[in-house]
C-alpha cells in the first residue's frame, strides 16, 4: 500500500552528502595536523619519490602538498571529493587492509567540506593538467591548467565554514608542533621519499631522499639533528604473532623529551605510553633519569591481533595481548 506522508511522516531523510562529510569531517580532521597527515599519506600511495609541505600560520591558513607521483585523470580529479570515493577498495573482502591502513575515501571528501580546496593534478601522459576548486565541499570550477605530474593540493582555511572548531584550535604554537610531529613521523617511515616542509616562509625540513640499507639510520639521524653516528643498535626479531624492527639509540644518545620515540604497528604511526615504557624500562639503570630512550621501532602484528582504529584520528593502539608485546619489545631492546 502506498503511503502519502502526513504533517508528521515523512521526516526521516538521507543527509546531503557535503553535510554528511561535514560531519565526518569532525572525526578525520580534528586539527590540521589530521589534514596533513591524510594529504602525505595520499601522496604516498600516489607513489611519490618527492614531497614537499608548505604551511602557512600553522595550517589554519594553508596547507599544501605537492608530490610527483602517478597524478589523476580529469574526471578523477572531481570524483575524489565523492564522499566514500576511493581508488584504494573495490571488495568487501579487502576490508581488513582497509581496516588497518585506514582507506576509506572519506579524508579529501572530509577535508574539503570544512576548507576551500584547489587540487592541481596531472599524469604523466597527459598534455594538459585539471585544476578544481572546491568550497565547503562543493566542487565550484574545473578547468584544464599546466601543472608538473604529479598532484599539488592546497586546503585554505580549514574550518572556515565551522567556526566553533575553529575556536576550538589550540595556539598556532601547538598547532604547528602537531604538524611537525606528524609530518617527522611520515618522514621517518618512508627514508626513500625526499621531503621538505616549509612555514610562513621559513625551511623547517629539507631531508634528501636516503638510499640504501642504511636509509632508515640517515633519516633518523637527519631528523635527531645528527651525532647519531655509531650510536644506534639495529632491532630485528620476531615471533609468530609480531615481529619487531628498527633502530634504538645508545643510552648516551636518550632525551629529555619524548619528542623522539617512533613507534609504528603495521606501517602507522603510534602513541603507546605502554610500549615506551617496555622500552625504556630494557635500559633500566643505563638510561639516566628523566631521560627517555631515542627510537624508531617498528612492530608488524596480525591485524587482528590488534586494534589501531579505535578511534581515525586518535593514534592509540590495543593489542589482545598487551602485556606479551610489553614483554617481547623489552626483551628484544633489552638484547640489542
Ligand atoms: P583514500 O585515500 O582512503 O582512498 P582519500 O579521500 O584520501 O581516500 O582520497 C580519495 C582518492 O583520491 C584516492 O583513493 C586516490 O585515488 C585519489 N587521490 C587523492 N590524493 C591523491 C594524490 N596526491 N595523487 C593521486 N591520487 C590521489
Ligand atoms: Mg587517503
Amino acid at each position: 500500500m502506498e503511503a502519502t506522508p502526513d504533517a508528521t511522516d515523512g521526516l526521516v531523510r538521507a543527509l546531503p552528502d557535503t553535510l554528511a562529510s561535514k560531519i565526518a569531517a569532525g572525526e578525520v580532521v580534528q586539527r590540521p595536523a589530521n589534514a596533513l597527515k591524510e594529504l602525505v599519506e595520499n601522496a604516498l600511495d600516489a607513489g611519490a619519490a618527492s614531497i614537499d609541505v608548505t604551511l602557512r600560520k600553522a595550517g589554519s591558513e594553508l596547507i599544501q602538498v605537492l608530490d610527483d607521483g602517478c597524478g589523476m585523470g580529469p574526471t578523477d580529479a572531481v570524483a575524489c571529493f565523492g564522499r566514500h570515493a576511493t581508488s584504494k577498495l573495490r571488495r568487501f573482502e579487502d576490508l581488513e587492509s582497509l581496516r588497518t591502513l585506514g582507506f576509506r575515501g572519506e579524508a579529501l571528501a572530509s577535508i574539503a567540506s570544512v576548507s576551500q580546496v584547489e587540487l592541481k593534478t596531472r599524469r604523466r601522459d597527459d598534455e594538459a593538467a585539471t585544476c578544481v576548486r572546491a568550497d565547503g565541499g562543493e566542487v565550484v570550477d574545473v578547468s584544464p591548467c599546466a601543472a608538473p605530474e604529479g598532484t599539488c593540493i592546497s586546503v585554505r582555511n580549514l574550518f572556515f565554514n565551522v567556526p566553533a572548531r575553529r575556536a576550538f584550535l589550540k595556539s598556532p604554537a601547538t598547532e604547528f608542533k602537531h604538524l611537525v610531529e606528524a609530518f617527522q613521523a611520515l618522514a621517518l617511515s618512508h627514508p626513500h621519499v625526499a621531503f621538505s616542509l616549509v612555514h610562513d616562509g621559513t625551511e623547517v625540513w629539507r631531508l634528501p631522499a636516503a638510499e640504501g640499507d642504511d636509509a632508515l639510520a640517515i633519516r633518523l639521524g637527519a631528523l635527531a639533528g645528527g651525532g647519531l653516528d655509531g650510536r644506534l643498535v639495529a632491532v630485528e626479531e620476531s615471533t609468530s604473532y609480531l615481529s619487531v624492527t628498527g633502530l634504538v639509540a645508545h643510552p648516551d644518545r636518550a632525551r629529555r623529551s619524548r619528542g623522539e620515540q617512533y613507534l609504528y604497528i603495521n606501517g602507522r604511526y603510534v602513541k603507546s605510553r605502554s610500549l615506551d615504557h617496555a622500552v625504556g624500562s630494557a635500559f633500566g639503570a643505563l638510561l639516566p633519569e628523566r631521560r627517555h630512550a631515542l627510537y624508531a621501532l617498528f612492530l608488524d602484528v596480525d591485524p587482528r591481533h590488534v586494534d589501531v582504529n579505535v578511534h581515525p584520528t586518535k593514534t592509540e593502539v590495543k593489542f589482545d595481548d598487551d602485556r606479551g608485546v610489553y614483554r617481547f619489545v623489552q626483551a628484544v631492546v633489552k638484547r640489542s
